[in-house]
């Protein structure tokens, strides 16, 4: 008697988590055994199939219509107990091996000055002294208008400093290299202007991912696109909300006069250390050109090392920086931990200046160039006898809020003025929001754009139409 051995064919097998539910399988297969099923699966969201093994005569057709790579397969005689989930990348590679870093942080010394005379400084100028006094010896740049004194001021010195001034192929290398600088533990710092910035914002994002300190000084002009080299307030979305992609924030200063562009250009790279992060400090192209009184610090600084650098000694090998974090969990303990950065930030570096407040009816806000305009504004409206106040954010990020907020009672009304087409007012209606203030007085604006700064007479102008229209 002869007999033949029937070859049992497999049936599909399935791990659910790499189903997504295309149903490809379903029109492919000629039994119409198998449907989407109706629990949802929790790694994925994804309500995987189904099949009926009774009816399937495995055919494997199903198997080629599947998309996925791990999807619908031939059951695998291993099959039970297999786990395809690969979570941790120490059980495929083994664990890193790292050198453990030897180094100890050696800290700033702050080294006094002799007291001088005050000088006139260009904006620039004095900004690129803020950066040499802070003890800032490498640049990296890329020439634009109205930025470019800061950055021919900086070639001129750092030689003689024993410092390092490149000149980059582009603001994209720029920001690239100082990436790396910053990472060696240096300061660094870059003069830009608005199309710039926005070239450099990849590696801002790189740089916050990794924790690498920068200062970038931009002198915003006319926009959009090229625009023109004129005085514009036309980044502070972009510095405030747009720091590249993912969860990114910078600590931004933003001064209204050439004392404080040496003053917070000195501070910023404090700040760009204390916190191992980006700052930038944001002016208006005008306020990189005007001169102005500048008096020198009391102290220069001679920077130490931080013990994270990556050095290139025996003691700082086996630290490391990046921005990559393949293993999702791992990338959200990272955001957690800068979200606790950029919530000490907000509570401890928030900075703004009133001026006659207290008593005022009307609150102008603005900063860098205009909040001049405006302050002398509120001494012409007060000499009307009209009670106007300025409060200026000197940090745009984060938005001095918890200084706005007691200054709001009892105001008629405020009133932004600003060289940009409302990106200041729109800080400080997130400002307001965020703060819970779901009703705030009424906000009015005096805006202009494409360079065209707001003038004080036209200031005083509608803040006394606004108030002569209250009254009436
Ligand atoms: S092996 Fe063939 S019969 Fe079985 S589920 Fe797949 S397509 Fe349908
Ligand atoms: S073809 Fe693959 S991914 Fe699509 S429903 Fe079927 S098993 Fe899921």
């Amino acid at each position: 008697m002869v007999t033949t051995k029937t070859k049992v064919r497999p049936k599909p097998f399935l791990f659910p988590q790499f189903c997504k539910a295309c149903g490809r399988c379903i029109d492919a297969c000629p039994k119409h055994c198998i449907e989407i099923g109706d629990g949802i699966d929790p790694m994925t969201g994804f309500a995987p199939i189904t099949v009926d093994l009774e009816v399937c005569n495995g055919c494997g057709l199903c198997y080629s219509a599947c998309p996925e790579p791990y999807g619908l397969m031939a059951t695998p005689p291993e099959a039970d107990g297999i786990d395809m989930v690969v979570t941790d990348p120490y059980s495929v590679f083994g664990p890193r091996t790292t050198t453990t870093p030897t180094a100890e942080t050696i800290p700033d010394r702050h080294v006094p000055m002799p007291s001088l005379e005050p000088l006139v400084l260009k904006g620039n100028h004095a900004a690129a002294i803020g950066a040499l006094l802070a003890g800032c010896r490498h640049f990296f740049g890329y020439p634009i208008t109205p930025s470019t004194e800061g950055a021919e001021l900086m070639a001129r010195l750092l030689p003689e400093l024993n410092g390092v001034f490149v000149q980059a192929v582009s603001e994209v290398a720029t920001a690239n290299m100082m990436y790396g600088c910053g990472g060696a533990g240096l300061r660094c710092m870059t003069f830009t202007s608005s199309p710039g910035f926005s070239l450099m914002l990849e590696a801002i994002s790189y740089m916050i991912g990794a924790e690498i300190p920068g200062v970038f000084v931009n002198l915003m002009r006319g926009g959009p696109g090229l625009g023109n080299i004129g005085p514009e307030q036309s980044d502070i979305k972009l510095v405030c909300r747009g720091l590249g992609h993912g969860n990114t924030h910078a600590l931004v200063l933003a001064p209204s006069n050439p004392q404080e562009m040496l003053d917070l250009t000195m501070e910023a790279f404090d700040l760009a250390f204390r916190y191992r992060n980006p700052v930038v400090v944001v002016g208006d192209g005008y306020l990189g050109q005007v001169t102005g009184r500048v008096t020198l610090p009391e102290f220069l600084v001679q920077p130490g090392l931080p013990d994270w650098a990556v050095y290139g000694d025996a003691a700082h090998r086996g630290n490391l920086h990046t921005s990559i974090w393949l293993n999702e969990p791992d990338l959200e303990a990272h955001n957690v931990h800068l979200n606790d950065k950029y919530r000490r930030m907000i509570e401890q570096e928030q900075r703004s200046e009133s001026f006659h407040c207290d008593d005022a009816d009307w609150l102008v806000i603005a900063c860098n160039t205009p909040a001049r305009m405006t302050k002398g504004a509120v001494q012409s409206l007060r000499r009307r006898g009209l009670k106007v106040g300025l409060f200026r954010p000197i940090t745009l990020w984060p938005f001095p809020i918890d200084a706005l907020l007691p200054l709001l009672d009892r105001k008629r009304g405020l009133i932004v003025v600003e060289a940009g087409p409302g990106q200041l007012e729109d800080e400080l209606r997130l400002a307001l929001s965020h703060a819970g203030m779901g009703s705030h007085p009424p906000i009015d604006r005096v805006q202009h754009y494409g360079g065209v700064l707001p003038q004080q007479q036209e200031i005083v102008d509608h803040i006394a139409g606004l108030a002569e229209a209250s009254h009436g």
